[in-house]
């Protein structure tokens, strides 16, 4: 049975399921996540890592929640033994009723909430990554109140230019995230000594949809180095937390080499002898998964023809915040000449456009379609923009499916408001 998504029989299928079976029992919008695909993308990235660095110190792999924290998803990559990055209480919360253990939980972020700090303490997370001063007096204060030691780490800003889109950069000196080495130093010697904190090592992550190696190279240099620093002066360290950002492939870039991601860790990070904690989100997710869409109309001006979707901006938001490129594909192969389409969804907006100038295959209304590379920041960005409904997620593997979101409908959205009666 075929793994991912292919077409057999002139037909998109994932996992070996018919797309338009999910799309006629699911309705559309509708992600769908095949599991045969993140199996693979675990794999190749746990392959990567065992060619390079030594059994006894294979890096915690915690994936980035945030990219997509369906249960289901969350759940299937806690059996193939990953952790997770959780960037609010919401998505600790969710880690853990996926089934991971807090053990395996690194909690990221610069604007912790008192009650997120509280949660995470009480959870016994592997370590909270510190963005600020003010955040270490809070979690100290907190940890002491409580009478539990709370594990703690400080996100380096190493002013790297990760060259992607500026919406996703976070590691550049006038970025919101992280503190300079000057900064962190002070603060780290204090915690040291200060009861109830258990101070672990230092964490970095300079932004998303990285496609080349250099910025990780330059990120990796800094972090070591400042961490050799702080050792050299009898302070502990214990874990190194390298963060995600490995990038994918959408249209015509390159994607970095995973081979020679691994080959900077074992060069840079494995001689300083710690724990090495990996934070990856979309290089795990983004190919998992598609949105499944229908022609809703075709419709002609006399510049343009525009195909006019099911599926919106408040579904797939990428395009319209980030101008993200996406493959779009008829979910059943047609051999007709193509022609040129603006891609748009139903959404009040012109940035509601999945695509300009588009060469599909003549589709007409009621016909379904894929926008390919959707796993990551995808449902996980929907909102319910123009009152329409967050759409289905479904999960496929080995040639069933299963949802794992049901679709809202109007009145879910209507019963969590309320007139006032003064
Ligand atoms: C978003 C984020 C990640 C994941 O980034 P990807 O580009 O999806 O790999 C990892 N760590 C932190 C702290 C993040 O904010």
């Amino acid at each position: 049975m075929s793994q991912g998504f292919e077409s057999t029989d002139n037909t998109l299928q994932a996992d070996g399921v018919a797309l338009a079976r999910i799309a006629a029992v699911c309705g559309t919008p509708c992600y769908v996540y095949s599991s045969g695909q993140l199996d693979r993308n675990v794999e190749r990235l746990k392959t990567a890592l065992r060619r390079a660095l030594p059994a006894s110190n294979q890096p915690l792999i915690a994936f980035a929640c945030k990219a997509n924290s369906n249960l289901g998803v969350l759940n299937h990559l806690a059996g193939l033994g990953l952790g997770a990055d959780v960037v609010s209480g919401g998505e600790l919360v969710r880690a853990q009723a996926a089934g991971i253990d807090p053990a395996r939980i690194v909690f990221s972020g610069v604007g912790k909430s008192d009650e997120d700090i509280e949660y995470a303490i009480r959870a016994h997370v592997a370590q909270i990554n510190i963005e600020s001063a003010p955040e270490l007096e809070r979690v100290v204060a907190i940890a002491q109140q409580l009478g539990i030691t709370a594990r703690v780490a400080f996100r380096l800003n190493p002013d790297v230019d990760a060259q992607t889109h500026a919406k996703i950069t976070t590691g550049k000196e006038d970025n919101k995230f992280g503190l300079p080495a000057e900064v962190i130093t002070p603060l780290y010697r204090q915690a040291a000594h200060t009861s109830f904190i258990d101070v672990q090592g230092l964490s970095v992550h300079i932004g998303s949809q990285l496609t080349t190696l250099a910025p990780f190279r330059e990120a990796f240099s800094k972090i070591a180095s400042f961490a050799r620093q702080l050792a050299a002066e009898g302070l502990p360290l214990r874990s190194l937390d390298l963060g995600g950002g490995l990038g994918i492939v959408y249209d015509r870039e390159q994607a970095p080499c995973l081979d020679g991601y691994a080959e900077l860790i074992r060069e840079l990070i494995s001689p300083l002898g710690v724990k090495i904690i990996l934070e990856p989100g979309r290089l795990l997710v983004g190919d998992a998964g598609l949105l499944l869409a229908r022609v809703t109309y075709i419709k002609k001006t006399k510049t343009r023809q525009y195909m006019v979707l099911d599926a919106g901006m408040n579904d797939l938001v990428r395009p319209a915040l980030y101008e993200a490129w996406h493959e779009i594909r008829p979910v059943v192969d047609s051999a007709a000449p193509p022609e040129m389409y603006d891609v748009v969804g139903p959404v009040c907006e012109t940035g509601d456009t999945f695509a300009r100038d588009r060469a599909l295959p003549p589709l007409l209304a009621g016909d379904l379609l894929a926008i390919m590379n959707a796993g990551a920041y995808g449902f996980a960005m929907a909102s319910r923009y123009n009152t329409r409904p967050l759409p289905a997620e479904v999960m496929t593997r080995n040639g069933h499916f299963r949802v794992i979101r049901h679709r809202e409908n109007i009145r879910d959205i209507l019963e969590e408001e309320a007139i006032p009666a003064w």
